[in-house]
């Protein structure tokens, strides 16, 4: 039997019972899980101290100092306290808390530990941050029991090997992952079975919607948008004249719409332009024209990164919402746009061939890169976990200030001694 919450909001139709209850052997093409942990750096101050569990703790340091709160344990929010609130607010608010300073190199070992325990889940993964990853779990799921299995024992080993809580969202796409994991925190696993994505989001207020921060909400309330189902009703044209290209992206990602791939960070494995028609079209020397024009500005891409690819990804989205793509391999490397153009205009004949439906996107991808930097050896599993470690220290500098957090190296610079290696 599935072990369940109980359903907390009755419009929620979505949790792991419901969905599983209906649609237990569904078959699931693309399943995508965004893994959070819950509360990160004060879990992991409770690891260090016991004595903090169950108890309001606040990251940040002394509560009569300047800064601000860094991170709340769930009991000190109750009280009204989140982060990047000034300590001294928090205190008045939760005087009773206990206030700890930050320990960086702390979070950063439990990153990497949770990094590579998701690395023993997933070949494909992308983290967001210290606490929080995608992972494209296509691979090893077939249907949707098969996924919440794969979430449940993910969830285990996160408890019982690191010590640490992890809310979990399954879905077809990134985006509708990222917001089923936070639907439920902390502890929470949410499912959001195949042809569900836009009713899960759609009674959700709009700043759910990664990427739309206060400004973006407030723009959209002065036109009557408060949830995400009423952004997704609304007409093309009224989002495209007011945000432009991020309008169309927006609108997509509000009926739960996201084929951008889990991509590992680092080297890009491809480069890409899409583009939406501000009109439905199947003019056929207009979507040459647009090709061409996006093929030549996917060749600079190339160029300017040094590589040439060996496979070109065509992408139509019908007006009817329907999305294909197609895949071509070419006789040798390219950094050439009339090369990329040819395979994809051969594509888009094929596909053409005795379709009736207009077209709303088009978009060209090269892939299979190969250049200079590959030889080096960018791709090897320690390069890439360095560069997510220097991401995840750049983060930290630019929310923190330069000396949260220094390495050994530097550290030894400063007092003037000859640099060590670990
Ligand atoms: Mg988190």
């Amino acid at each position: 039997m599935v072990p369940a919450r109980e359903l907390r909001a009755a419009s929620h139709q979505y949790y792991v019972a419901d969905a599983l209850r209906h649609a237990y052997n569904l078959a699931v093409e693309r399943c995508i899980f965004h893994v959070d942990l819950d509360a990160f750096f004060v879990s992991v101050e409770q690891l260090h101290d016991p004595s903090l569990k169950g108890r309001p703790v606040i990251v940040g340091g002394h509560p009569d100092s300047r800064g601000v709160v860094s991170a709340a344990s769930y009991e000190a929010r109750r009280f009204g306290v989140h982060s990047a609130m000034p300590l001294a607010h928090a205190k008045r608010l939760c005087p009773q808390a206990v206030f700890i300073p930050v320990n960086f190199p702390r979070y950063i070992d439990a990153s990497r530990r949770f990094m590579d325990l998701l690395g023993t889940v997933a070949s494909i993964i992308e983290p967001l941050g210290l606490d929080e990853a995608f992972l494209d779990m296509s691979e090893s799921v077939r249907e949707l029991d098969g996924a919440h299995w794969h979430a449940v024992e993910l969830k285990r080993r996160v408890r019982e090997e690191l010590g640490l809580i992890a809310s979990v969202g399954v879905a077809s796409c990134k985006i509708v992952a990222k917001v089923a994991s936070e639907f439920d925190k902390p502890d929470g696993l949410v499912l959001v079975r195949p042809g569900d994505e836009a009713a899960f989001l759609a009674p959700l207020d709009v700043l759910k919607l990664p990427g739309v921060g206060q400004k973006t909400a407030d723009s959209l309330i002065e036109i009557g948008v408060q949830t995400i189902g009423q952004l997704a009703a609304l007409p093309d044209e009224v989002l495209l004249r007011r945000f432009g290209r991020y309008g169309d992206l927006l609108l997509n990602h509000a009926r739960g719409i996201d084929d951008s791939p889990v991509e590992p960070r680092g080297e890009p494995k491809s480069v890409s332009r899409e583009t939406t028609f501000p009109q439905d079209t199947r003019d056929i020397a207009h979507l040459h024209a647009t090709l061409r024009s996006m093929c030549d500005e996917v060749a600079r891409d190339l160029r300017g990164t040094r590589k040439r690819a060996k496979t070109v990804t065509l992408k139509l989205r019908y007006e009817d919402f329907q999305t294909v793509t197609r895949q071509s391999t070419l006789t040798t490397e390219t950094i050439d746009a009339g090369d990329l153009f040819d395979a994809a205009t051969s594509m888009l004949r094929v596909l053409m061939t005795g379709e009736r439906r207009c077209i709303r996107l088009i978009g060209v991808r090269a892939s299979r890169l190969s250049g200079p930097e590959r030889q080096l050896g960018m791709f090897s599993q320690d390069a890439v976990k360095m560069q997510n470690l220097e991401r995840a220290i750049t983060q930290l500098h630019d929310r923190y200030g330069p000396k949260s957090i220094q390495t050994l190296g530097e550290k030894a610079r400063r007092r003037g001694l000859p640099p060590r290696m670990t």
